[in-house]
């Protein structure tokens, strides 16, 4: 059912009244009988920022703009800077959700195995609680579940993974918008170009962003593209239990 609510983006329309009530938190007034209408104009549009790779010396300012803009996000989080680890129980405290997106983002390493995969990502839900006091089941994959790269460690581990982490009770998210920032070197107009072209008409969307080392510019562009998406009538919403999954087509 979460996935029918995405591909009403595009794809299919199926599962409207479920998601519209879990995501909007609205009972269903408007059921009388076994008939109900919820009419479907009233449904805000809806977005899920999410940031890989941190935290890092960046984290504590998108936090600070985050906060200006009372705007709630997801971190998918690594565990390659010790020294920033206690952004995450931060990014906690002031509402946002955490995810796992492995310890090391080393892909030789995560992608050679489903073994090494689990273990690196056991590690970084150590460290979590460590932070937020419990483990969480939300994760991303480096790369996204499409990604290629993973081929050349090993042949049809992303379809094996994909399969694996649902198993183990893990639910994974990939994106269907981004502001680029995955690609160095571009601009903060760019940047923000990006973030508002690829959210498009949309009306649900999970963002791709970045807040790991190197990542000035996606801070620079971020009050730019949180007053867009307010403008456009979207509401800012963390990763839950209730958020409807979007999957990429898997490619290895
Ligand atoms: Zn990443």
């Amino acid at each position: 059912m979460r996935r029918d609510f995405w591909k009403k983006n595009g794809l299919a329309v199926t599962g409207i009244l479920c998601l519209l009530i879990a995501w909007q938190g609205r009972a269903m007034e408007t059921v009388t009988g076994q008939e109900s209408v919820v009419p479907e104009q009233q449904e805000a549009r809806k977005v899920a920022l999410t940031f890989d790779d941190g935290p890092s010396q960046h984290t504590q300012e998108v936090l600070d703009i985050l906060k200006k803009y009372n705007a709630k996000a997801t971190f998918f989080v690594t565990g390659e800077k010790k020294e920033y680890e206690y952004l995450i129980k931060e990014e906690y405290k002031q509402g946002h959700a955490i995810g796992i997106h492995t310890f090391s983002h080393d892909y030789g390493k995560i992608y050679s195995s489903p073994e090494a995969y689990f273990k690196d990502i056991e590690k970084m839900n150590d460290v979590i609680e460590k932070q937020i006091g419990h483990k969480v089941k939300i994760l991303r994959f480096p790369g996204g579940s499409s990604n290629t790269v993973s081929r050349k460690y090993c042949d049809g581990i992303m379809t094996q993974l994909t399969k694996d982490v649902l198993d183990k009770g893990y639910q994974y998210y990939d994106w269907n918008a981004s502001n680029g920032d995955g690609n160095s070197n571009l601009s903060v107009s760019t940047l923000v170009d990006t973030g508002q072209k690829e959210v498009g008409e949309q009306e649900v969307v999970m963002v791709l962003m970045h807040d790991g080392a190197g990542s000035e510019e996606t801070v620079k562009a971020l009050p730019s593209l949180l007053e867009y998406y307010q403008k456009q009538g979207y509401e800012f919403r963390i990763i839950d239990d209730s958020t409807p999954e979007f999957h990429h087509h898997v490619n290895n």
